[in-house]
């Protein structure tokens, strides 16, 4: 039984000194306002994944509770703050790109205070380029220390140079950081942190630190309050969900949390990702059968199907082990939707082991495949091994995975037609903006009309029935039942 380290929290000391600086750059912004009749505002550019759009929403959070209004673009904002991701190399490339486009912005408005943050601020060669090549930037901090954005801010204003502030330690838990959600209805709610399983070629557990779970109190709460808000989906966050709790004191894992939310009144849906397949138990599977809010459907991502590949990418499950739990999981709740993450061309991959990736995706048919050429990784174990695999043959590889993929996925929604589905309404359709659009408890989405207009905006946040009349391979249109 591993020792259970306890997680460490941000005291509250330091904490409300950031509320304190908080209050104080609003008072400022108010001031500037009734001056200039300008409302001071931020801009926050967002990639990578959904652990970065929940860190987002609490950078506007805090921005917000400064006084700032969100900016519609970067052109119009006095603070920019760009939340990088680095899990692959191109990723890393492109922001650069990114953040090469607010040099000029500066020049324009030369208040503009412009803070780089996220995975890729975590790794020294990224910080010593943005701080050699990118001198315009005002701030520099990492994803542990979010919470320092008031007094990175605050301190900006008197520095020439690029304030820098990286924390590599084992990572923190930091609560009660304001949130300006991207939704009303449906939530991110992070319940843990960083990841253990150093998987070979991923870059995660050295930029986002141990894993660290959340106490349970202080996730219910957030969950109680949004349900008063009028919040009717949480997605449960983590880069490995079902470590939850082992490093709590008492002993809770995330079966027991995933009851407890599920007991929250006014929340209809609980979502979550990311599971790793070594530690999804019996014990979970039994829960999200039991409990009625839990969605049927589960992302786990098996990256590849032969044994020696996933011994070299350090994923400490097998090709048999991982079916065995999807049989179990399809078992427990007939017509799951599943989603999963593959990645082609891992070093070493031969044409056999190519084949056994193609036989769990015809096996397991997933609904969604997130589909990945591998790329190397700088400080990732896998980025040193030789056998690099050809492009070439990297790329008709692809080919052929996304080919048998969209089939598979166009399969799957046809046996939806004719079918009443239970919708949670989340707007308009982008595609139709005459159509409302939604997900089906198994994630998939629909574009639906049959409703009266002046009905239409009335419908949004609630749970409504949709009969499906059309299917394709990403999507299903359909007309409201009832
Ligand atoms: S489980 Fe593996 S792939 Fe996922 S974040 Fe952790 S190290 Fe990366």
């Amino acid at each position: 039984m591993s020792e259970r380290k306890a997680t460490i929290q941000v005291d509250s000391l330091e904490l409300s000194r950031q509320h304190e600086i908080m209050d104080r750059i609003r008072e400022n912004n108010e001031m500037e306002y009734a001056k200039t009749g300008k409302k001071p505002a931020m801009h926050v550019l967002t990639f990578g994944c959904q652990q970065n759009n929940a860190d987002s929403e609490r950078i506007k959070g805090m921005l917000n509770q400064m006084g700032y209004a969100e900016a519609p673009s970067t052109q119009a904002a006095d603070v920019i703050i760009v939340n990088t991701c680095c899990v692959r190399e191109n990723a890393e490339l492109k922001l650069y790109g990114h953040i090469g486009t607010l040099k000029h912005l500066k020049r324009n408005n030369p208040r503009l205070i412009i803070g780089v943050c996220g995975c890729m601020m975590q790794q020294e060669h990224a910080v010593e380029m943005i701080r050699t090549k990118y001198r315009y930037v005002d701030i520099i901090f990492g994803t542990h220390n979010l919470y320092k954005l008031p007094e990175l801010l605050e301190r900006s204003k008197n520095e020439k140079y690029t304030l820098i502030d990286i924390l590599n330690t084992e990572g923190m838990i930091v609560e009660d950081i304001p949130v300006k959600r991207e939704d009303k209805y449906k939530a991110w709610v992070t319940i843990m942190y960083g990841c253990n399983n150093f998987c070979s070629y991923c870059i995660v557990p050295f930029v986002r630190g141990r894993e660290r779970s959340r106490k349970p109190q202080d996730i219910l709460e957030e969950i109680r309050k949004l349900a008063q808000e009028g919040c009717k989906e949480v997605t449960v966050l983590g880069q490995n969900v079902n470590s939850y709790g082992k490093d709590l004191e008492d002993t809770v894992d995330f079966a027991d949390l995933l009851r407890m939310v599920n007991d929250v009144d006014g929340i209809e849906r609980i979502r979550f990702m990311t599971s790793h397949p070594k530690d999804i138990s019996d014990k979970l599977i039994e829960t999200m059968r039991d409990c009625k809010k839990v969605c049927e459907q589960l992302h786990l991502p098996f990256q590849a199907g032969s044994n020696t590949i996933l011994d070299k990418m350090n994923r400490k499950y097998t090709k048999e082990s991982y079916l065995e739990k999807v049989r179990k999981a399809k078992e427990a709740m007939p017509g799951i939707a599943l989603s999963t993450d593959v990645i082609v061309g891992f070093p070493g991959e031969t044409e056999a082991d190519f084949e056994e990736t193609l036989d769990v995706i015809r096996q397991v048919e997933y609904d969604q495949a997130f589909m990945f050429i591998y790329s190397k990784r700088k400080g990732t174990p896998a980025a040193e091994l030789s056998e690099q695999v050809d492009e070439e043959v990297k790329h008709k590889h692809f080919d052929r995975l996304v080919k048998l993929q969209n089939s598979v996925s166009r399969k799957l929604n046809e046996a939806y037609m004719d079918r009443i589905v239970e919708i949670l309404v989340e707007g308009p359709s982008k595609n139709d903006p005459e159509r409302l659009t939604g997900r089906t408890r198994t994630g998939k989405v629909v574009n639906f009309d049959g409703f009266d207009k002046p009905q239409r905006d009335t419908l949004i946040g609630s749970l409504v029935n949709v009969r499906i009349t059309e299917v394709f391979s990403w999507f299903l249109n359909g007309t409201v039942t009832d």
